[in-house]
């Protein structure tokens, strides 16, 4: 048995590891593996999604080659260990790039299907499923399945999303998208208030691909933030890679993030961003993955961990919840300098679970402070439930079942897509199998 934490790092059970390494033979692995098992990516969700306690993980980064891909179509066809990261660094170059990808690429693209990971222009383009033209599917019973939005439709919206618990994805098909270079156009706004957060991010729209704010949840002097927006940039250079250099080497015997630090970063970080406002251009990584350039920074949370907090309200309540999210979280004194307020733009799913809903998403960090941080979150519970908002698993430890059920009125029917033999901590606590 090998210890295994998610990104969160609140707990490392143990698990059987089984490696998938060629997709000739996985099949027969996954079909003769005994007992509740799991695919696993790379770790990168926060909570137990990841994670099968006492049960086997099949790793699948091994499971890393690229199968084909067009340079005319920029269809590309992979095994499902590729990273978001390798796709980006090979293809980019070559004048394509992932439509939507999430806050890091150090993520397979089984994981990306599985919790059909959004960005920052869901207004644009969706989620990472709506750009999946094909997928392959193999079942504890022996059974692989193709699915795509032409044949069995119903596995494909099941899959999109379904964290994991319909099957393993040996491959998938990605429509990617034209891309000039690795550079953005970007501009960063302070504001001062929700609403011109809000009219900021309803303005930007149609004329911006991304766009994404920093929220400080600390402030006393009302809400504050910075706005960020970017275009694909037309400059083409390719600058060379630099290894990555920092790196969190230890892990501190307490939270680095703390009452008395987090207020002092936000203020510093406020103004240091208010004074770095305008237009600039940008290298697509630290516009989109500002956390992958430290190594192991989810360690400055301390040996207990911590927890992050995503939900979505729809639109019609996006104001009042918002507001009082935010307020129930200063109030508290938690949080951490990570937090993020976005909007999602109207869009059908692609998967049953989906978890984007037109409206707005906050996702913060905190450190586990035990009940302490439980109780703000069953406070957070009771404004999301009221404003028929959802939580977002891949982020989830800890949500009540009656909260995933209201949040996901798809969640009947994706059951008889599950596959009997996976099953994660996620799903146990949350479907009760
Ligand atoms: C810094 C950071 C920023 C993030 N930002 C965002 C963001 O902006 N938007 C967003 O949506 N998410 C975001 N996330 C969450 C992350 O994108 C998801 O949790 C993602 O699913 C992790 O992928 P993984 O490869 O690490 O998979 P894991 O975390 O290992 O697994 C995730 C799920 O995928 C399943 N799975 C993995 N491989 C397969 C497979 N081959 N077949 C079937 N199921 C499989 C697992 O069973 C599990 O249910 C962020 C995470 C971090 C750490």
């Amino acid at each position: 048995m090998t210890k295994i934490e998610s990104w969160g790092r609140l707990s490392t059970p143990a698990h059987t590891l089984v490696t998938l390494s060629s997709v000739t033979n996985a099949p027969d692995i996954i079909a003769n593996t005994r007992g509740p098992s799991l695919p696993y990516g790379n770790g990168r969700s926060y909570g137990d999604s990841c994670l099968n306690p006492s049960g086997t993980l099949w790793e699948t980064r091994a499971l890393d080659r690229l199968i084909s891909f067009s340079s005319e179509s920029g269809l590309l066809t992979c095994e499902p260990g590729v990273l978001l990261a390798d796709i980006q660094r090979l293809l980019i170059p070559r004048g394509w790039t992932l439509p939507v990808t999430p806050g890091t690429q150090l993520i397979t693209v089984g994981g990306a299907i599985a919790n059909d990971v959004h960005g920052k222009n869901h207004h644009r383009h969706g989620s990472f499923c709506d750009h999946v033209t094909t997928l392959e599917l193999a079942r504890t019973d022996g059974k692989r399945l193709t699915c795509s939005k032409e044949h069995n439709t119903d596995w494909f919206a099941a899959t999109a999303g379904g964290l994991g618990l319909t099957g393993v994805i040996l491959s998938a098909t990605i429509q990617l998208k034209t891309a000039c270079g690795p550079w953005l156009t970007t501009e960063s706004i302070p504001y001062h208030s929700l609403d011109e957060f809000f009219f900021l991010s309803d303005e930007s729209e149609s004329e911006w691909e991304h766009t994404v704010s920093w929220i400080d949840c600390t402030s006393q002097r009302g809400v504050r933030g910075i706005f960020m927006r970017g275009n694909p940039s037309p400059r083409r250079d390719i600058p060379e890679e630099r290894p990555q250099k920092l790196s969190l080497p230890f892990i501190p015997p307490m939270s680095l993030v703390n009452r008395f630090s987090l207020p002092l970063f936000n203020s510093i970080y406020f103004h240091q961003q208010s004074k770095r406002t305008g237009i600039q251009i940008q290298h697509y990584k630290p516009f989109f993955y500002p956390l992958d350039s430290i190594k192991h920074w989810n360690r400055a949370y301390g040996r207990r961990g911590f927890y992050q907090y995503q939900s979505v309200v729809p639109r019609k309540h996006r104001e009042d919840a918002t507001a009082e999210m935010l307020n129930e979280i200063k109030r508290s004194g938690q949080g951490s300098m990570l937090a993020v307020l976005k909007t999602f733009g109207a869009r059908q799913p692609p998967g049953l679970m989906s978890f984007p809903m037109e409206g707005v998403t906050l996702a913060l960090d905190f450190p586990n402070r035990n009940t302490t941080t439980l109780k703000l979150f069953e406070r957070l519970d009771a404004i999301i439930r009221a404003a028929h908002g959802r939580i977002y698993p891949a982020k989830d430890a800890r949500m009540p079942r009656e909260l995933f059920e209201l949040g996901y009125p798809n969640l009947q029917k994706f059951q008889n897509f599950r596959d009997p033999g996976i099953s994660s901590s996620l799903s146990r606590r949350l479907t009760g199998s």
